[in-house]
């Protein structure tokens, strides 16, 4: 049997690859540069779990958010893989020990953290050999991109130290511009790039004119599940106050939901994201600061009171809605004046690609 293929069946239990990942997979073991942009809930993290357990070396994955790589971790430890994760945070260094003697599989890193190891980790482990280093949620590298990180834009470090490793970028949304600007700023060498489909059949998108008031609450209030068995809902809200506003009228109607945005301090914010994954919240009513890192997969409508940024942040946003396949909806609530906002916004972007643009070329 094709070595991916047993690994596929042994490890991860499925009978067959989905679309493109058996490519990505074995150009990464023929140490082709790969740069992956499919949607979320696609098999992304196959793409980078399966390389490293058919050759035998460690494979690196650069993540984010410390929950979703110990959630993933947790994942993968029920499935027999040797997997562990590195962050700033650690003081116990049994585990970088160990990473570096290529004890693991898979090694999750923090960008931070990739970019502070000393460089005698990467040499001691390059000995033992590296399958892949991986950048997940790559559109973090990008200031052109939703969710810009400044660590990110450090990886390209790493490049000149580790030369002959495949390096994978993946992310569920990338225009043009963004692409150009991750494989540039990772030092791709000659990318394979695979745009997938951006088509979620399982979601149900819809828009409607509303009137703030009571009669818009108890609309609301009709399209949120009320039982745990039927899924959760997450409600954007453009400002905090809205957040605050929205919060407290569905609970008044006794609609058990959780709060989040930016001026939350950061323990309450995590308690109420725990809360929410756990399904002990059903209904989460936050800004886009409740952003990256929700792997829940039965979130079932994904409510927005007043318009998202742009485009691509709306598909972001919104699709985090059915990661589990199963039927769900995205429900976009506007008035008139958000289209003022949405010119408002449309100006400022013009007049920062007049400033700068990823070519160089002022536009
Ligand atoms: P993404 O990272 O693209 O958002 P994931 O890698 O989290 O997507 O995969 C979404 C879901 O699809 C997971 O539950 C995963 O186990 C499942 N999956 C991935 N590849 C396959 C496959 N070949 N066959 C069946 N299920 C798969």
């Amino acid at each position: 049997m094709d070595a991916t293929l047993f690994v596929l069946k042994d490890y991860f239990g499925f009978m067959s690859f989905r679309p493109y990942q058996q490519e990505v997979i074995e150009k990464i073991i023929e140490k082709r540069d790969f740069f992956v942009v499919m949607a979320t809930g696609s098999g992304k993290s196959l793409c980078y779990q399966v390389p490293p357990l058919v050759v035998k070396k460690t494979g690196i994955v650069v993540s984010p958010l410390i929950s979703l790589m110990q959630d993933q971790v947790m994942a993968l430890k029920q499935r027999g893989v040797k997997v562990e994760y590195l962050s700033s945070a650690q003081k116990d260094y049994t585990i970088q020990g160990k990473a570096e003697r290529g004890q693991f599989d898979i090694l999750f890193m923090t960008p931070e953290k990739a970019c502070t190891i000393p460089t005698s980790f990467w040499s001691n482990l390059l000995k033992e050999g590296i399958s892949l280093f991986a950048v997940d949620e790559a559109h973090c590298i990008s200031e052109w991109g939703h969710d810009f990180r400044v660590e990110y834009k450090q990886l390209d470090k790493l490049r000149g130290v580790l030369l002959d490793v495949p390096y994978v970028g993946l992310t569920a949304t990338a225009t043009e511009k963004v692409r150009f600007d991750i494989t540039n700023s990772l030092k791709m060498n000659n990318p394979y790039i695979v745009v997938g489909s951006f088509d979620r059949p399982n979601l149900f998108y819809g828009v409607k004119q509303f009137n703030r008031g009571q009669y818009f609450i108890d609309e609301l209030v009709e399209e949120i599940p009320k039982e745990v068995a039927n899924g959760s809902t997450i409600i954007y809200c453009t400002t905090i106050k809205d957040v605050e506003q929205i919060y407290k009228s569905i609970m008044n109607v006794g609609i058990n939901a959780g709060m989040y945005h930016g001026q939350m301090d950061g323990k309450s914010r995590e308690e109420s994201h725990r809360l929410f994954v756990r399904d002990e919240k059903q209904v989460m009513v936050a800004t886009i600061a409740f952003g990256m890192g929700i792997d829940k997969p039965n979130i079932r409508k994904v409510i927005h009171y007043g318009f998202p940024k742009n485009l691509e942040s709306y598909y972001q946003e919104s699709g985090r809605c059915g990661r589990d396949g199963i039927a769900s909806a995205c429900w976009l609530y506007y008035t008139r004046s958000d289209f003022s906002k949405g010119d408002y916004y449309a100006a400022d972007l013009k007049s920062k690609n007049q400033k700068k643009n990823c070519y160089g070329v002022i536009a």
